[in-house]
């Protein structure tokens, strides 16, 4: 227990950050004053405010490697697209969303909504033809606390629903059976966006 307490109190980082505080002058025998580095990218600021895409971002590297099954991006028009989900609640699970990394709807510009709008009626004409459901999901978990798995880039569920396939909340929390494969899904959906 006291030895515990001695490691804390001699935490290096504490130390560190008093040290620099107190250097005006260079060390003895080291090459530059020691200060605490900082880097100013004012380039980043693009990033932050959503103008370009982030490259981390799934969806971007889907749109950026262009429509095929392996990157699972379906169809585009516009100013959107449509992805399949990874993780698929039932068959025909897809993902409408503007091509633009934002994280809020209300960053949407009116021509990016009116395109996402589209796209979410042929996605929607797409499988009623397909899989004949019974009824659709079709909705937004906004941030991370409401369920979204990607809270920054903007994304639209829209999930064919059949009676006896549970409710919505196992899509976040388990695991379900799907009767076919993204690549099956892929295949049979894209002559719809062609
Ligand atoms: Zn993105």
């Amino acid at each position: 227990m006291a030895k515990k307490s001695k490691s804390v109190k001699s935490s290096g980082v504490l130390k560190s950050v008093k040290d620099s505080s107190k250097k005006k002058v260079p060390r003895k025998g080291s090459p530059e004053p020691r200060s605490r580095q900082v880097m100013f990218r004012p380039g980043r600021l693009k990033y932050v405010r959503g103008l370009v895409k982030s490259e981390s971002c799934v969806f971007c590297a889907a749109l950026e490697s262009g429509k095929s099954a392996k990157s699972l991006l379906l169809a585009t028009h516009g100013e959107a697209m449509i992805v399949l989900n990874k993780y698929p609640y039932n068959a025909g699970h897809l993902l409408v969303l503007p091509k633009r990394h934002v994280a809020k709807l209300e960053q949407l510009t009116v021509e990016e909504a009116a395109d996402v709008f589209t796209l979410q009626k042929k996605a929607l004409h797409a499988l009623s033809e397909l899989y004949s459901p019974a009824g659709y999901n079709m909705g937004l978990n906004l941030g991370a606390a409401a369920g979204a798995g990607i809270p920054d880039h903007l994304h639209w569920h829209l999930i064919p629903r059949w009676p006896g396939d549970a409710n919505f909340f196992p899509l976040i929390a388990e695991t379900k059976v799907v009767i076919e494969t993204l690549e099956q899904t892929y295949k049979r959906l894209v002559p719809y966006f062609s």
